[in-house]
Parts: C-alpha cells; structure tokens; sequence
C-alpha cells in the first residue's frame, strides 16, 4: 500500500515503515560515527524505548557503548492494510540493527504502568540479562491505570494557580494567537502528578530490587523539561512542572535506599516529540528555538541530546542545586535565551516567517512518524508489516 500522513490534530494516525527504519538508521550512523563511548554500563533498561528521548537512549548505550537492552513501550501492531503506529517500527528497526550489531535487543509491548508487564520485563531481564546496570524512565503518557487500585488516571496540562494568557501557533495554519488557559483543580493537579510524577519510577526500582535483578552499583536516569521562562506559565509552574518536581522528591527516595548515584533526574532540551507536540504554546516555542539555535550553531534533537548526556555529561558527573544532571545547558544559555525572549515579544502571525521556523518544526513533526525523511520514496508500494 502507499502509506501518507494522516494528521489529526497534534498526532499523525499513520507511520511509514521505511521512514522509521531510515530515522533509526540515522541515529545509529551519529553514534557511530562519534566513535565508542566507554562504560560499564552494559546492561540496560529502557521504559518508553520506542520514540523520541527513550529510543535515543536505547541506540546510544547499545552503539555507543555496546551494551544488551529491554526495552518497554505502547505499540499498535500493523495489520494488513493498517499501518503500525511509529514505535512499533522503531523497535522492530532497532531489534534489526542491534542484534546486526551482535547485541541483545528484546522489546515488550505492552502498559508499563501495569503488574503484569513489569513481572514480564523482569522475566525478559532474567533471561536476557541476568541483572540490570542503567535505567532509563523515559515513558511519556497521558493516562495511567494504579495497578493497587485499578483507579485510572489522566493528566492535563493546565497552569496551576491562576488562569495562564499566552501566545500560542495553530500549526496547521501558521496562526499566532493568544489563549487563555484556566487554571487545573487540586483533583487534576493530583491526577498529572499520579501519571507523570515518580510513582511509577520508584514501583519499578522496588519491583526490580525485590526480584533480584539490580546489579550493584545500578544507576536509574528520569528525564525532566525546566525549560524557559517563555513557558514556565504552562508547564514548569503547571500542573506537569509539579508531576516532574514529584520526579526529583523520587530520586531523593531511590538514593536514600540505594546509594548516592543510584538515581538522578536529567534536564534535556525541548525537542519536537509526539509529546511535546501535544503541550499549548511549547510548539510556538519550539519552533523559535529551531531557528535560533540553528543560527547560532547549537541545534540538538534527541538523539545528539542523549549522546551528549552519555558521552560528556554521565562520565563527568555535574549536578545542580536538586542533584540534576543538565543537558539544557545550550538551550538555557543567557545568549540563547535572550534571543528567544527578543523574538516572541514580537511574534506574530505576520512576523512569524521571519522570526521562526514553521517550516521544519512541521518536517520534523511528520519525521516522527516516518514521513518527510529524505531519501525514501512515499511513491513505493509497501507491506505495512514489514520494516527492515
Ligand atoms: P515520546 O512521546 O517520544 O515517547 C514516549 C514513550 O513512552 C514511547 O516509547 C511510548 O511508547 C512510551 N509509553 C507511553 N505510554 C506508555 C505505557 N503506558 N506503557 C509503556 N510505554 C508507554 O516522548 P518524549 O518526548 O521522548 O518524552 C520522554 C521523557 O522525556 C518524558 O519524561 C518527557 O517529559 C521528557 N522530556 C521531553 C522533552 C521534549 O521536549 N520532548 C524535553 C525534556 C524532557
């Protein structure tokens, strides 16, 4: 079948198996071609592996660093005339180069926030593995069911306080207008914490302590947006900043019970995902720092984020005041910022062309899902089934 985007809102319902295998090829050769990343890391966890910072961290320990991984994800698997949502072609294109590359590469699909599928990852590990020495928490979702209770949860992503006036951009239309956003409940602020603050986190390391499967010395990384003040209304004084500095109170509680390095969160840049896609204002500003940062040479997506993390910032340990590893330095740096702030004050529709980058913020969204990747042919008959 000819496969195209179908874009519904801030999410594309189809994927492109070429295209996936192509941006994970892509990510590969970068690695690669930096050259090894020396550790003792060699046996990795990763939750949410499929997308975005989660399959960065999954290509750059096992290219960089030659390690085995698990990985977990939420996939939709293809169908006959159906294609499979975009992860699903990740994984299976990583699996492809991975075990190439003579690693282990098992991946389970499936709702990580359940019993069931950690006690499946702890049998993959055990049989895989034997033991793990790096987690990486890097699941981004908007719903989670309590395996305790069976109570589901879903986030928002609201102020917290007060009602929020900002600029924000229909991508769709290149439309800059401005939105107000009222402020979440106590009941929604609780909610968003429940699905992406460090429960889960912490339910992972106890269940993985408890079957034996931690190696000593086992390091767990949590990824954090802090971000900008342009967006701090919406998300880091949000109800999302209290779920990620719920994220720093876990990490405290992992060290007290399992050493100094045992945990950290890591502070990584905005990049266009799905799940930032998702978040008012923050592709407004996504599309402002792309130009910006690519005028002043500083331009990273997930993948040079994540080898830089593993290659410069995990050898050479620097937290800040919270025990935070930053990787947001250069989208945080004062020149960087002072352009960005310059910018949106006079942003409009009008002026957004000149000031911004609509145009490869929209590439870059229609990459995620295999689309807009150079080199393939969109005019080829594919099986939706098949990804190499
Ligand atoms: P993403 O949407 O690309 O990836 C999310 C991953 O979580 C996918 O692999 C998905 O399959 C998996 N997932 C979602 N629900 C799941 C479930 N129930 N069970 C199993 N897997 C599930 O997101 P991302 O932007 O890479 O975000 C990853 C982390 O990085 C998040 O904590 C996010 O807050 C953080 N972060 C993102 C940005 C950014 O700009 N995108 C910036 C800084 C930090």
């Amino acid at each position: 079948m000819i496969i195209e985007p179908k874009i519904r809102g801030f999410i594309c319902t189809t994927a492109h198996p070429t295209g996936c295998a192509t941006n994970v090829q892509r990510q590969v050769d970068h690695v690669v071609i930096k050259g090894p990343i020396p550790s003792d890391r060699k046996r990795v966890l990763v939750l949410g592996c499929s997308t975005g910072y989660g399959l960065a961290s999954r290509i750059v320990t096992t290219f960089g660093s030659g390690a085995d991984t698990v990985g977990v994800s939420f996939e939709r698997e293809p169908g006959e005339a159906k294609p499979a949502s975009a992860g699903w072609y990740n994984n299976r294109a990583f699996e492809n180069r991975a075990r190439a590359a003579g690693a282990k590469a098992v991946t389970i699909e499936g709702d990580a926030f359940s019993d069931a599928v950690k006690a499946e990852t702890i049998e993959a590990i055990k049989a895989n593995l034997g033991q793990v020495d790096l987690i990486v928490y890097s699941l981004a979702s908007p719903v989670r069911t309590d395996p305790k209770d069976g109570v589901t949860y879903r986030s928002v992503i609201k102020p917290y306080g007060a009602p929020v006036t900002s600029k924000t951009l229909n991508t769709a239309t290149g439309e800059v207008s401005e939105i107000s956003v009222e402020p979440a409940t106590e009941e929604e602020a609780a909610a968003t914490v429940k699905v992406m603050g460090g429960e889960d986190w912490e339910l992972w390391i106890a269940a993985l302590a408890e079957a034996g499967v931690l190696a000593d010395g086992f390091t767990t990384l949590n990824y954090t947006y802090l971000g900008s003040e342009l967006t701090w209304p919406i998300y880091h004084k949000g109800t999302l900043g209290k779920a990620k500095a719920d994220l720093d109170r876990a990490a405290a509680a992992i060290r007290a019970a399992h050493g100094a390095e045992a945990a950290h969160v890591v502070a990584l840049k905005a990049v266009v995902t799905q799940a930032s896609s998702a978040i008012p204002v923050v592709p407004l500003y996504g599309t402002l720092l792309i130009k910006v940062e690519d005028e002043l040479g500083l331009g990273e997506g997930p993948i040079q984020q994540i080898d830089r993390l593993f290659r410069e910032k995990l050898t050479n340990l620097k937290l800040d005041d919270e025990k935070r590893i930053r990787v947001d330095d250069w989208e945080l740096s004062e020149a960087m910022q002072a352009e960005l702030k310059k910018r949106w004050a006079a942003l409009t529709t009008e002026t957004l062309p000149a000031l911004a980058d609509l145009p490869k913020y929209r590439e870059e969204f229609l990459k995620l899902f295999g689309f807009a990747v150079g080199g393939v042919d969109y005019s080829q008959d594919v099986d939706p089934r098949v990804v190499n």
